[in-house]
């Protein structure tokens, strides 16, 4: 699969939704992707977690974890062809953390999976409680990084399966505010998320 045909599955899932969105961030664009979408299909989770696969080739891996709730569906995906046993972090009070009797084994090489990147804060939060457990996570897949030139974010290795530039503005500075034909909506509401 090349990036034209796993962007056609989010097409073809009603998934890559165009428009005018306020994201979390406050910053307006005119698409967004709404993974949940393409992953509500099995067949779909598999085509793209096997694109991940693909990024950790050789790799010694112990286990796959992934932030809650973003990066369940594809992880437990990843691990499932990997045949590698999955867990997950998740936040509680704002806080991520492990929990759920989960453990990790001292010095366990860990594959760190998401779905949508866009900061990586809720990977870099996913990273720390790794290593605070004494997990080493050493490469960071997802399936689509909403901004592919944002060098830095993580200190290993990552790759994504689909690399999108979208255009984001300030308020003041949104071509479509400034149209004024769209009332700029956030993707959670409307049944968007
Ligand atoms: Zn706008």
């Amino acid at each position: 699969m090349n990036q034209n045909e796993m962007l056609a599955l989010y097409e073809n899932s009603g998934a890559l939704l165009t428009g005018h969105f306020v994201l979390s961030s406050g910053r307006h664009s005119a698409r967004y992707l709404q993974s949940a979408l393409v992953l509500e299909q099995p067949q779909n989770s598999t085509q793209l977690a096997q694109q991940l696969v693909n990024l950790v080739q050789g790799e010694a891996i112990d286990l796959v974890v992934a932030p809650a709730l973003g990066g369940l569906i594809i992880g437990y995906e990843v691990a499932r062809l990997l045949n590698k046993p999955f867990i997950f972090t998740e936040r509680k009070e704002g806080e991520m953390q492990l929990r759920r009797g989960f453990t990790i084994a001292s010095g366990a090489r860990v594959l760190v999976v998401e779905d949508v990147i866009t900061t990586g804060g809720s990977v870099r939060e996913c990273m720390a409680v790794v290593k605070a457990c004494g997990g080493v996570p050493f490469q960071v897949v997802a399936v689509v990084d909403r901004a592919p030139d944002a060098e830095g974010r993580f200190d290993v290795p990552h790759q994504t399966a689909i690399t999108m530039q979208v255009e984001t503005y300030t308020a003041e500075a949104c071509p479509l505010c400034a149209a004024g034909t769209l009332p700029a909506v956030k993707p959670g509401s409307r049944g968007h998320a």
